[in-house]
């Protein structure tokens, strides 16, 4: 990825609910990004087209795996959080 700290962008991402863990927590997938004078960077990395084709998706703390379709209320994954945080990405509600 190439964005850097300090880059404004708008992130596109959804926390979803890795269901395969015992502590569960909402993953921040991200999905995309809009440079500042850019247009839309997808990143081949959507959880809705995971949930229909049931292909695999990736957090930003590593964690891979299929999203389901029901996502509930669990706390955001602390190590996503500290990512995007360091990125200086705007987080979503979590
Ligand atoms: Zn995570």
């Amino acid at each position: 990825m190439s964005t850097q700290p300090g880059v404004e962008v708008i992130v596109h991402s959804t926390p979803q609910v890795d269901e395969g863990d015992h502590e569960r927590f909402a993953h921040i997938v991200l999905e995309g990004y809009t440079p500042k004078d850019g247009e839309f960077v997808p990143l081949d990395n959507s959880v809705v087209d995971g949930m229909i084709n049931a292909t695999p998706v990736k957090a930003l703390c590593g964690k891979v795996w299929v999203p389901g379709r029901d996502p509930q209320k669990y706390p955001l994954c602390p190590t996503c959080k500290e990512i995007a945080a360091a990125m200086g990405w705007s987080l979503p509600n979590g």
